[in-house]
């Protein structure tokens, strides 16, 4: 399969290149150039499998022509490695908690598929590949994580110094090996810039094979649509109407689930959930779409004034506003209402939601006002321990840390500060990565 792209004026490439290269030409996003569909007769025994079986019969339709049967199943072996299990929260009401993963986040299912990716192509060329990304907390930890100890691979995580959680820093460095944490003294905008910097330069693209591992890789993306499946399937008997909640800020997750219906999922509706950056709700109520400055909330890792994977939204549905409106809508909230909401969902029905999840369960209550005997799925993209100082304040009880989480809490941090000069910065890779 080709890959496209969302402004139509680059050339199509192959899988390897659409991976390697994180973004075509022309400013656009890559995307498959056509959506394969599952039969029916998966749909109709899907609920039978497994999670890995399920994962692995989504990545044959796009990869099989690309990558063959065993390596895939390879692929899926290392990378789903844990479970995406669908809780009753109340009536009609389901959590799709996806936040097993080492970082306790739904990054995971996109960063570990990608670095099984990312690891095959370097393996198969027989060239060291160097993947720089830039970071304003969440992605450094998933890709940190997926990457650490694959062969073949150099890793650089560009991150803001001090502007950033301590939790977050910590599970960004404090990995060794081929993982180096660069501690930029600037802001999120100097890291990204650094890193589309690099992507220009001749002579660090020649000498390091670079490869970008930000959000919009279409080897993220697609992985993720595995759990939309997953989650229909554990409905059982439940499947009319079933719309699903997915707290969104950079619209990675409801792209993913978007193609997981244009495969033949039959979801009746997505709500696009937000906090106060509400860009794609006003889009969708006026049309009109007005990126703007990002404004921090409680929901950090959606606090994006201008969605990336929106361009492929618009593109999925020919930049037609009333087929949109057919198959998504959507709601911000503020941080009021997202921490009344975690209160109240933890006394009425014993769930602790974290505040990304609070957003989507906000969204689905209010779509679900609205269609009759609907059953919902909202997303739990994070582990509520993650934000344990919002939540422990909110509910008047300590949180239990997860091992892992207390584990990486108690590790030493590993860094290396930088400028946000682009000539130090190149200096510095040139340096290091000689050999
Ligand atoms: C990244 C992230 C989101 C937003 O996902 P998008 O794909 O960018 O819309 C939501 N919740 C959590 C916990 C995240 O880390």
């Amino acid at each position: 399969m080709k890959y496209l792209s969302t402004k139509g004026r680059a050339e199509p490439v192959s899988l390897r290149e659409a991976v390697l290269k994180g973004m075509p030409d022309d400013g656009g996003l890559f995307f498959p150039e056509h959506i394969p569909r599952v039969s029916t007769e998966f749909l109709r025994e899907m609920d039978a499998l497994s999670f890995q079986e399920i994962s692995l019969e989504v990545a044959r339709l796009f990869f099989s022509e690309d990558i063959s049967e065993e390596e895939l199943e390879g692929f899926i072996r290392n990378s789903i490695t844990f479970d995406a299990p669908l809780k009753r929260v109340k009536e009609n009401v389901y959590s799709l908690e996806l936040f097993f993963g080492p970082t306790l986040a739904f990054k995971d299912f996109g960063a570990r598929f990608m670095a099984e990716m990312v690891s095959y192509f370097a393996k198969k060329e027989g060239k060291k590949l160097t993947v720089l990304v830039a970071t304003s907390g969440d992605t450094g930890s998933a890709v940190a994580n997926a990457f650490y100890q694959k062969e073949g691979i150099e890793v650089f995580i560009l991150y803001p110094s001090g502007k950033i959680s301590k939790n977050q820093e910590l599970q960004i460095t404090t990995y060794d090996k081929n993982i180096t944490a660069l501690e930029i003294k600037g802001t999120f905008d100097d890291c990204q810039r650094l890193v589309k910097t690099a992507f220009l330069d001749r002579e660090l693209n020649d000498r390091l094979n670079l490869t970008s591992a930000n959000s919009i890789n279409i080897a993220r993306l697609i992985p993720q649509s595995f759990y939309y499946f997953y989650g229909f399937s554990q409905l059982k008997g439940r499947k009319e109407r079933v719309i699903i909640s997915v707290p969104s800020g950079n619209f990675g997750n409801l792209t993913a689930g978007i193609i997981a219906k244009k495969m033949g999922l039959p979801i009746h509706k997505f709500v696009a959930s937000t906090n106060i950056n509400d860009a794609v709700p006003l889009y969708l109520k006026t049309g009109r779409f007005e990126p703007k400055e990002s404004k921090r909330t409680i929901s950090s890792a959606m606090d994006v004034g201008d969605p990336s994977n929106f361009a492929r939204i618009l593109y999925i549905y020919g930049n037609d506003l009333n087929r949109i409106r057919e198959d998504i809508v959507g709601w911000s909230f503020d941080d009021e209402e997202t921490k009344d909401t975690i209160g109240e969902v933890y006394q009425r029905y014993d769930y602790l939601l974290d505040p990304h999840g609070a957003v989507a369960f906000l969204g689905l209550s209010k779509a679900m006002e609205e269609i009759n005997g609907a059953s919902g799925i909202f997303l739990e993209t994070a582990h509520p321990a993650k934000f344990f100082d919002i939540i422990e304040l909110i509910i008047k009880r300590k949180v239990e840390l997860p091992s892992g989480l207390r584990e990486v809490l108690s590790k030493r941090k590993r860094s290396i500060i930088l400028s946000r000069s682009f000539s130090e910065f190149k200096g510095f890779l040139l340096e290091t990565t000689k050999r």
